[in-house]
């Protein structure tokens, strides 16, 4: 009944099929179950939300607590969940202040405005033109979309939204040669997710400062994706040691519940005032609360460098892979425990074949597997995971 009535009362964006995909019922840590029992190892993490697994109790007790004692209020007021928050995000990233939202597109959106503003602000020019990377994700609402540096998000929904230019990732001359009178910002994932999991070079990532201080530009880092311990580093721009102006975060923000934020250094973040920008729900007690929880796990020793320690197994495993069936599996790359395996040839039959086996994996572009399991994943687990790619790539290399 709800595999059939999906395909009746749900707008089709998610090309779910009745045959092949999981119906979800709950989960533990690393594990999920399906309404038949079946238990899944979750590689696919929510997308990189569930960075503490499925359930993780921390979580679950602080939004239950939240939800007994005040679910929502306006932002007209003052909530303690939100202030204490946004007191630890800030100091965690060497930020000033925050502004809250319900997720990364929303999160993106208020970095685009307020760099645009900021720029008017303070200078005479009109400069609006944001800088973002080919191969890049930020969101799927109209700003946001148009930043992503991806065709095939686009078309259909044109005209876009004036003030975008595209550039090559990892390649300086590349945004060097797009800057101009009227640019005002350069964003970039430093681990790009979604565009198939590409790691900025130290270099780039450097020079891209340099640039923007040079011409007077704000750097933004969407971190949606790969900040919040992904990558072994509380945000992944301290592999670089480099402070963005600007810093988006969600995804993982919450433990699962729906929050993001916007975090500026001060000189930026002063540039709102009162009715400049707003979320309804942005910043609610629950959401604050859970999210709370989570930076208190990650923030606990040892648990990022555990978690890089997690990551660099996961990827020698991925790469004696590489080495069993070179011929069908192309690059191993990512950093910490955001893990890309660019196959040969189809990368969604693999994933059929490892769900089927109970291994939750995600492939993007049609060839790159990309592997997001929670932060404190076990090493059984990564052995297990190992033994069933392992066992359906042998199958597909014998057909
Ligand atoms: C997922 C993602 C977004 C969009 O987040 P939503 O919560 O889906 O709006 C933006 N940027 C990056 C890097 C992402 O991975």
């Amino acid at each position: 009944m709800i595999r059939e009535d999906e395909g009746k009362y749900i707008i089709n964006t998610y090309g779910r099929h009745a045959e092949t995909t999981p119906l979800l019922v709950h989960g533990r840590g690393t594990r999920v179950y399906d309404d038949k029992g079946k238990e899944y190892l979750d590689f696919v993490g929510g997308l990189a939300v569930n960075s503490l697994g499925h359930c993780h109790p921390a979580v679950a007790q602080a939004a239950k607590k939240q939800l007994d004692k005040l679910i929502h209020t306006s932002n007209l007021y003052y909530t303690e969940p939100q202030v204490e928050l946004a007191r630890c995000l800030v100091k965690n990233t060497g930020t000033a202040r925050a502004f809250f939202c319900n997720s990364g597109a929303e999160a993106n959106e208020a970095a685009i405005k307020i760099a645009r503003k900021y720029a008017k602000l303070k200078s005479e020019a009109q400069r609006y033109e944001i800088i973002t990377a080919h191969d890049s994700f930020h969101g799927r609402t109209m700003a946001t979309l148009t930043a992503t540096g991806q065709e095939k998000f686009h078309k259909g929904y044109e005209p876009l939204l004036p003030g975008f230019r595209y550039a090559k990732f990892n390649d300086l001359d590349s945004f060097h040669a797009q800057v101009g009178e009227e640019t005002c910002a350069v964003m970039i994932e430093p681990v790009q997710g979604e565009g198939g999991v590409h790691v900025a070079r130290h270099d780039f990532v450097k020079g891209l400062r340099r640039l923007c201080d040079e011409q007077g530009m704000l750097l933004i880092f969407d971190e949606v994706q790969c900040g919040l311990g992904r990558t072994g580093k509380f945000l992944a721009a301290e592999h670089y040691g480099v402070k963005a102006d600007i810093v988006t975060l969600a995804k993982a923000l919450g433990g699962g519940l729906p929050i993001g934020a916007m975090l500026c250094v001060a000189d930026v973040a002063e540039t709102f005032s009162p009715g400049d920008h707003a979320s309804t729900f942005g910043g609610n007690p629950v959401a604050c609360a859970a999210a709370i929880a989570v930076l208190t796990e990650l923030l606990k020793e040892n648990f990022l460098s555990d978690a890089k320690l997690r990551g660099d197994y996961l990827r020698e495993g991925l790469a004696s892979l590489q080495k069993l069936f070179p011929e069908m599996i192309k690059e191993v790359r990512g950093l910490g425990l955001i893990l890309g395996v660019e196959l040969e040839g189809d990368g969604l039959a693999v994933q059929r074949g490892c769900a089927e086996r109970g291994l939750l994996i995600n492939c993007i572009a049609g060839r790159i597997l990309r592997f997001l399991p929670p932060l404190n994943v076990e090493q059984s687990e990564i052995d297990r995971a190992l033994a069933i790619l392992e066992k359906v790539l042998g199958q597909s290399a014998g057909n």
